[in-house]
């Protein structure tokens, strides 16, 4: 930080004048000893119950990420975060909720109460009726001096957010708010002097929303000493039985039943960790680079009052083990069946390289800047075996031209391709393969599931009547439900399919990271105050995803009606040097129902 200029005032100043100067804007300081903050229940803001909480209080960096167990005393930080600041600074706050109606539950069940209960507070507040937006002096007495206002607001739909400059935008639970309109609310930043962001959440799946934003930060880890060992550690909970690095034994609540006494250990030499051992850690930062965003995470394991005991019973209750992760451990997880990490994957693969040439293989494309296309067939075993990845590029002339290599080399029965965005190409794409009676390319749309049971269905319709005449407007399609197909795919990935041989090409990484960055989250049935039950899963894309929608498309067109058209015949060879530049066959080869249709005319373009 540079020098900034002294007041003269402040040069006459003693050390305890300049001591409470400075402690004026701490707001740890603030909290208990300004505005004396008492909160509904618990009554005062407690760094002794709450000792993890003493440097987050005081912590004035500008971005700060936090990834929480629930019930850890951070949405009181926020809220705090923001009352100080309205009251020591002329400044305008936004503080959002993921749904509106939060805000309304929310100001009348935490914020009111602490406002009324505070005379500090109270003296400054201006206009204290609304719900969601609230004005305050920073002097009571100066009624010239403008000012500060504080906006509650949701963040689930764009016109939740509001075009107001802000000095600080505050994100309670962004993990289940709309990404889309959090991205918007930092815009608000742009023209304040003091450009302060805070978001917090329990964390959801494993690089999204908050997990995504922590990953970016000097990460802040909670670590507790062994009294013993003096080793220093974060409080882990081992997922697998007999893990090593676990500090919390018995593993499961059954064992508790039969006997074992609850208990936090040292991993490294099973000293038993007292419940002061854990309110005396400290916070230290994984990576103490300065000029990062700060990152907080912390588990309910770090909370002195929360016992191993408690622990291990909430595990044993939890319906669904990933609140256990989320809620407890304060941690992004998801089902192993759903996990679709490049480890999961490369136990799919087979020794078998990727294959360039075969008859009465299926094939996926997803359109987007490049051609995402996936080949495979069932093998021996019934099982869904890929035999191709590929990312290409496309003549934005050429009605997806170079497809058409792919569709002779492997023979083709049925392709499925995104109908979207760019569908008179894809419909004369299909146009050019689909005979009457023989469809052998269908346009994929999906459809969003809902309570009507026909939204659920996959139907493959093909046009009737007089192909040519109907080619124009006709098109052989397929609609999907779009959760439940992508679930049946990733199962199908995770249990069943047989991937090539890896070949660190860049398609097959492409792959990879395009199958981690679909990720299914849970709909909760009532927000983030209910009891969490969860109503469905969506999926949800954290990056491009294109080949695992070429996946989808590739198991859609396994379920397509079974194609009549016969074989393709007239397979040529394809090379990996030679596979941008289709070599196409003479028309007379080319043409798949030889002699009964006119041939196919195909054009090179440019
Ligand atoms: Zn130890």
């Amino acid at each position: 930080m540079g020098d900034v200029e002294v007041r003269p005032a402040l040069l006459q100043a003693t050390p305890d004048d300049l001591r409470a100067i400075k402690s004026q804007f701490d707001p740890a300081w603030w909290v208990t000893e300004r505005a004396k903050i008492l909160l509904p229940k618990a009554g005062k803001v407690d760094f002794v119950r709450y000792p993890y909480m003493k440097a987050v209080y005081s912590d004035t960096h500008p971005d700060i990420t936090i990834i929480k167990g629930a019930q850890l005393g951070f949405s009181t930080w926020a809220m705090c975060r923001a009352l100080w600041m309205l009251t020591t600074f002329n400044c305008t706050v936004i503080y959002t909720f993921p749904t509106r109606e939060q805000v309304s539950e929310y100001t009348a069940a935490r914020i009111d109460p602490i406002i009324q209960q505070s005379p500090y507070l109270q003296s400054r507040i201006v206009d204290v009726n609304s719900v969601k937006l609230k004005k305050f002096r920073r002097d009571p007495k100066d009624t010239s001096a403008g000012v500060s206002l504080v906006y509650f607001q949701g963040a689930a739909k764009e016109s939740d957010a509001i075009a107001v400059d802000a000095d600080l935008v505050i994100h309670d639970e962004e993990d289940k708010s709309n990404p889309q309109v959090i991205e918007q609310y930092r815009e608000r930043l742009t023209a304040s002097r003091f450009k302060w962001r805070a978001r917090l959440s329990t964390p959801t799946i494993p690089g999204y929303g908050v997990d995504r934003s922590y990953a970016l930060t000097d990460m802040m880890k909670w670590l507790v000493k062994c009294s013993s060992c003096n080793a220093e550690f974060e409080m882990r909970f081992a997922n697998e039985p007999g893990d090593a690095r676990s500090n919390i034994e018995p593993h499961d609540w059954k064992e508790v039943v039969e006997g074992t006494l609850p208990r936090y250990k040292c991993h490294l030499c099973g000293t038993t960790l007292t419940d002061s051992d854990r309110a005396g850690g400290r916070w230290v930062a994984k990576r103490p680079a300065s000029g990062l965003p700060r990152g907080y995470q912390v588990s309910q394991m770090a909370a002195p009052w929360i016992s191993a005991g408690e622990i291990l019973f909430s595990r044993a209750n939890s319906t669904w083990e990933r609140d256990f992760w989320n809620l407890k451990i304060g941690m992004a997880w998801m089902a192993g069946t759903t996990a679709m990490t490049r480890a999961a994957l490369q136990k799919r693969a087979s020794d078998e390289p990727m294959e360039y040439t075969g008859s009465g293989y299926f094939m996926g494309v997803d359109v987007g800047k490049r051609l995402h296309v996936i080949v495979g067939k069932y093998d021996e075993n019934g099982s869904p075996r890929v035999v191709r990845i590929d990312s290409l590029p496309w003549d934005p002339d050429g009605d997806f031209i170079e497809l058409d290599e792919f569709m002779l080399a492997y023979g083709i029965n049925t392709c499925v391709v995104d109908r979207a965005p760019e569908t008179g190409m894809a419909r004369r794409f299909a146009n050019r393969w689909n005979r009457p009676g023989a469809t052998r390319v269908y346009l994929c749309t999906y459809k969003d599931e809902t309570s009507n049971a026909s939204s659920r269905e996959l139907r493959f319709t093909s046009p009737s009547g007089d192909y040519d005449k109907a080619r124009a407007e006709d098109v052989a399609s397929v609609k999907a439900p779009r959760n439940e197909t992508m679930t049946m795919v990733a199962n199908e990935l995770l249990q069943r399919m047989i991937l090539p041989r890896p070949d660190g090409s860049p398609p097959y990484e492409e792959f990879y990271d395009h199958c981690w960055n679909t990720k299914r989250s849970p709909v909760f049935d009532n927000g983030m105050d209910a009891t969490k039950a969860i109503e469905s899963f969506v999926w949800e894309k954290t990056g491009p995803d294109h080949l695992f929608h070429a996946l989808v498309y590739f198991y859609l067109a396994r379920m397509a009606p079974r194609s009549v058209a016969p074989p393709l015949r007239g397979i040529i060879s394809s090379s990996r040097a030679s596979r941008y530049q289709p070599m196409l066959p003479e028309e007379d080869e080319f043409n798949p129902d030889r002699g009964r249709h006119a041939p196919v005319r195909v054009q090179r373009v440019g």
